[in-house]
């Protein structure tokens, strides 16, 4: 069994990796970390939760530890897809290199630039940043990516999924081709395989087993739920919900609840905490220091339930979470496999339950067919989900959806957060994103259209039209922007009477 005093990093090194409580290198720091140090090109086809941060952060400390930072021109860098994955990383550096002398700034949306850019003018080894910021700096002209000698891609098929590719392209074509540069990717969808081939020399390929397949720890399980009344569902759901943590008792000391919809995160927090549950919500609209606070708060066992969105809690580290509840079926199979990696971590056990209403059976049907297996069916004991719904609050069927019920927009949680219709270099820093609703005239009330894995929603924001555009008309996905069904010329509002036969309309 390979020990991490194997690999051949520095004493001052391991000795930090020991106190941080790690006996052996997880496979991908195995594969990856030998690579890296022999200045390998690195492609790690890992999820969150192998180990991977350490995988590129050990080697980088090791190769950093020799040579000076000079002012403005950073010696690596390490992309990630959002603030809160970038501010992680940042953590991981402080952890492993507390026994050697290194520099590193973060740059990251909702932090000052004057701060950011004092460090930077001092000079640093490890440049931590979101894509959009970074370039941001580079626009200012206060960077300079000649210098850098080490290059990691963190979560790309994230970045993806967020539009970055064309900012990560530019990034690369900023640095010196004879970088070092360490890839992270879970998939490998056309688009990374295209950016490997481009930006990688002849890469160490290193592929742990999906978390899928791997987290047998996790037991899962899904509640079949279908509404006594439409304009009830959303409120016999949050009931269902009361009532399968009711049911886990003391076993759930802490989960993640998660919800496809910004406004449904709000609106579960608020009901939980209603009903006596310690919950808080996290999304990408809520300001960054919120989402700080209450992420800390969980970590440190001051809160038992996070409500999140997807993009929110993507890629953090939150140890030993007993349980996750899926409130919604994910429109994308694979960001089950995420959302259930939060437990059952480190060969801890952990639970995953899933409450699935009608509509997302197909959903689900695709989940299965990804992780391949069924999802054992569970049923709540002595009551039948419409007879325990909570006093209704009569809830009107709404004919549009509100722009808050929007799908959560991926690229919110990243740093620079924009306004719609403005220049994304002149963004200001706290301006939340909003996302702009695919038209849906007839949409049943609390059931927004589901949106396709080939055209997901969460491409709808202005800034991932602004900067995502090249980038879905390259990859072949989503580029119609969900406006297949769009009236043109009609906006949102649509009058019911267009929709209507000519028949009808003469008659009626
Ligand atoms: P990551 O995939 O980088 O997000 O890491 C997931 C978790 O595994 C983090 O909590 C790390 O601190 C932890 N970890 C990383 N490497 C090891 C290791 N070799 N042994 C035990 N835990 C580790």
């Amino acid at each position: 069994m390979t020990k991490f005093s194997d690999l051949a990093l520095s004493p001052k090194i391991l000795k930090a990796v020991e106190e941080a409580g790690y006996e052996t290198p997880t496979p991908i720091q195995q594969g990856a970390i030998p690579a890296a140090l022999d200045g390998r090109d690195v492609l790690g086809i890992a999820q969150t939760g192998t180990g991977k941060t350490a995988g590129f952060t050990l080697p980088m400390i090791h190769m950093l530890a020799r040579g000076r930072a000079r002012a403005r021109m950073p010696r690596s860098l390490v992309l990630c897809p959002t603030r809160e994955l970038a501010a992680q990383v940042a953590e991981n550096f402080d952890t492993y290199s507390k026994n050697v002398k290194l520099t590193k700034a973060l740059l990251i949306g909702g932090v000052s630039f004057k701060e950011q850019d004092q460090l930077i003018d001092r000079g640093v080894d490890v440049l931590i940043a979101t894509p959009g910021r970074l370039l941001d700096h580079f626009e200012r002209g206060k960077l300079l990516l000649t210098g850098i000698e080490i290059m990691v891609v963190d979560e790309a098929d994230r970045m993806l999924d967020m539009g970055f590719i064309p900012d990560i392209e530019r990034i690369f074509s900023l640095t010196p081709f004879t970088r070092q540069t360490l890839f992270f990717s879970a998939t490998m969808a056309p688009e990374i395989e295209r950016i490997t081939n481009t930006f990688l020399s002849n890469p160490v390929r290193i592929e742990v087993a999906r978390q899928a397949t791997a987290s047998e720890t996790i037991a899962q399980e899904v509640v079949m739920f279908r509404a006594s009344r439409r304009d009830r569902s959303a409120a016999e759901k949050r009931n269902i919900l009361r009532q399968l943590i009711e049911r886990e008792g003391a076993a759930c000391s802490n989960a993640i609840v998660f919800c496809n919809r910004k406004s449904d995160v709000d609106i579960v927090a608020k009901s939980l905490k209603k009903h006596g549950f310690d919950a808080a919500p996290i999304h990408g609209d809520l300001e960054q220091s919120q989402r700080t606070r209450t992420l800390d708060q969980f970590r440190d066992g001051g809160l038992r339930f996070l409500v999140a969105s997807d993009v929110a809690a993507r890629g953090l580290d939150i140890p030993a979470v007993s349980h996750v509840f899926n409130f919604d079926v994910p429109s994308h199979s694979e960001d089950y496999v995420h959302r259930i990696g939060r437990t059952g971590r480190a060969g801890r056990d952990g639970k995953a339950i899933m409450i699935c209403s009608g509509p997302d059976e197909k959903l689900l049907d695709q989940i299965e067919k990804l992780i391949g297996k069924a999802i054992p069916r569970a049923v709540l004991e002595g009551s039948t989900p419409a007879a325990t719904a909570e006093a209704a609050p009569q809830e009107k069927p709404r004919r549009t959806r509100r722009k808050a019920d929007a799908p959560e927009v991926t690229a919110d949680a990243e740093a620079p957060v924009e306004k719609p219709r403005r220049s994304r270099r002149k963004k200001t820093e706290e301006a939340p994103v909003e996302a702009a609703a695919p038209v849906e005239a007839s949409a049943p009330p609390q059931a927004p259209a589901q949106p396709s894995p080939q055209a997901p929603a969460n491409t709808d924001s202005p800034k991932e039209r602004e900067r995502g555009g090249r980038d879905r008309d390259r990859g072949g996905r989503r580029n119609d922007g969900g406006q297949q069904n769009k009236v043109v010329g009609m906006g949102d509002h649509m009058p019911s009477f267009i929709a209507m036969s000519f028949d009808e309309r003469r008659t009626g």
